[in-house]
């Protein structure tokens, strides 16, 4: 295949975390395959190069959210999001993984043959089709759309003489000083955004139709500065990554079997940041448990003291209608705002909204099992990179690159030239792929891949069962091997 320009051994759609990791663990475990990133986008990071709403930074600690194998050496445990663009941006160039991205490059579609057993891929690249080809595809696509954030129909928007902005798709140099702003939702984003606003706005209000749980968090950590000051690079980061991941799982393990206990621990921080007398049981106590929905991280209770300090009110009500200066609300009262800002959340897609089929027969990822967490039942050299939802992403994101480069060594060593799992007549019930309640999972029940209530075909959400569990991973269960003749692979 070295003669054809447009063929490799590996094919990564996605340059952010996702994809960035993969391609490190591919080369690291198999330095003879050749790989490409196909980024849509002009510059790479995803999710951190997309957003760029004020106070954009991460929700869970950076530490767990960068990789394992290139420290953060900022000071920051919760950072902002342009240092995680940085970051990835760096990490990508020390690495040489930024010579292998084609930018500008939206995948289409993708086909696998299973005469030649190799994907052929269509890309568009800046209005004109190119065609890629390669033995394996790793969807680092992350899990939602890019194009299309949700936005519920709220009516008389058009009549609204302001501005309406969502947070996926923020106006450069917006410019809101002394505007009254009203942000709907509360969300991660939501409260992650508000302080910032407040720094600026005339005043800020936070429209939510059902709270959300805060635990609040210091930006910087000083055990982990000194930690790095004391110890060598890696080393500190090793033990900083690894204490982060053990307290997060300990955090979600006490949330799930002691809710109780839980909504008292995260009701007195309410009630040690906010006024006395304050309505807490109307703004901030969930009618859910903790974790049945992503725990908001506030920085220092930072939201909390915006609120003591009169610059941002909650209000816990319905949207009724919109005016032309403002939103009426279904108890009747109205907000007036310069600007409404609709935090209201993602739309989730599966494998980037890529059509896949085999053998020109269309997959549909909602009908089929994940294996792993990361292949597709019966869908042959390909991988989607999922993260946790209850730890930091790259946890998960981490565990499959490495998950895939071992299959591509196991298959390289072996001459396999095609590797997929296979359910066979094993029955087990289907459960959603993301376990949570939130309205972006539960609004896409049908879009994402289904997930078993037994491994090796279930996602599991358990963080330290799974690293545990992963060196011992038999890489043969449930998959079927096989490779194509020479004189094939020649042709393709
Ligand atoms: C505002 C926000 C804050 C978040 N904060 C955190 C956090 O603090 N901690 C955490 O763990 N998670 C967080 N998340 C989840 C976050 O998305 C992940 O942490 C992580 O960034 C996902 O990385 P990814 O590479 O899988 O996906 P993405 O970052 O979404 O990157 C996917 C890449 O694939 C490209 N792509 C998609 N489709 C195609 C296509 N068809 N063709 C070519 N290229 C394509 C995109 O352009 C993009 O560059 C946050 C999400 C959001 C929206």
């Amino acid at each position: 295949m070295a003669h054809d320009p447009d063929y490799t051994d590996v094919l990564i759609i996605g340059a952010g975390i996702s994809g960035i990791g993969a391609a490190y663990r591919i080369h690291e475990k198999n330095p003879n395959l050749s790989y490409t990133v196909l980024e849509r986008r002009e510059r790479l990071g995803g999710t951190w190069d997309l957003f760029r709403y004020p106070g954009i930074r991460s929700d869970s600690d950076i530490f767990t959210l960068c990789f394992p194998w290139e420290p953060w050496t900022r000071p920051e445990m919760i950072a902002d999001g342009e240092h995680i663009w940085q970051y990835l941006a760096d990490t990508a160039r020390k690495h040489g993984i930024d010579k292998h991205i084609r930018f500008n490059t939206h995948v289409r579609s993708a086909d696998w043959d299973s005469g030649t057993d190799t994907w052929t891929v269509r890309t568009e690249q800046e209005g004109a089709e190119k065609t890629y080809r390669a033995r394996f595809l790793f969807f680092g696509t992350g899990y939602y759309n890019y194009d299309e954030p949700y936005r519920p129909e709220f009516p008389g928007i058009d009549d609204f003489t302001g501005d309406v902005i969502h947070p996926q798709h923020w106006p450069e140099s917006f410019d809101y000083t002394g505007k009254r702003l009203v942000v709907i939702g509360s969300g991660a984003t939501a409260v992650s955004m508000i302080p910032t606003l407040t720094e600026k706005a005339g005043h800020v209000i936070m429209l939510q139709r059902t709270p959300s749980y805060m635990i609040s968090a210091t930006k910087v950590e000083p055990p982990a500065v000194t930690l790095r000051k004391v110890l060598p690079l890696r080393a500190a980061h090793w033990i900083v990554r690894w204490r982060n991941a053990l307290v997060g799982s300990l955090l979600w393990l006490v949330a799930r079997k002691a809710p109780e206990f839980t909504k008292r621990m995260l009701r007195r921080i309410a009630e040690r940041n906010l006024p006395e007398g304050y309505d807490i049981d109307t703004h901030f106590n969930p009618p859910y448990n903790p974790w049945d929905q992503r725990l908001c991280f506030i920085l220092s209770a930072d939201l909390y003291k915006a609120i003591a300090r009169g610059d941002v009110d909650v209000v816990t009500d319905h949207v009724d209608h919109m005016d032309a200066t403002g939103i009426v609300l279904k108890s009747g009262r109205h907000l007036d705002a310069d600007v409404i800002i609709t935090a209201t959340g993602l739309q989730l897609q599966a494998l980037g909204g890529i059509e896949l089929s085999v053998d020109g027969e269309r997959v549909n990822p909602h009908d089929r099992f994940l294996y792993r967490r990361h292949m597709l039942e019966d869908v042959p050299n390909a991988a989607w990179c999922v993260g946790y939802t209850n730890a930091s992403w790259t946890l998960g994101a981490d565990l499959t690159a490495q998950s895939v480069a071992k299959l591509l060594a196991y298959m390289d060593s072996h001459g396999y030239t095609h590797a997929y799992p296979h359910r066979g007549d094993i029955e087990m019930p289907e459960q959603p792929a993301f376990n949570l309640k939130s309205g972006y999972v539960l609004r896409a029940l049908d879009v994402l891949p289904k997930s078993g209530t037994r491994r090796p075909w279930m996602l599991s959400h358990n963080f330290l069962r799974d690293a545990l569990a992963h060196p011992f991973e038999d890489i043969e269960e449930s998959m079927v091997f096989g490779r194509v003749p020479a004189a094939a692979l020649r042709s393709a």
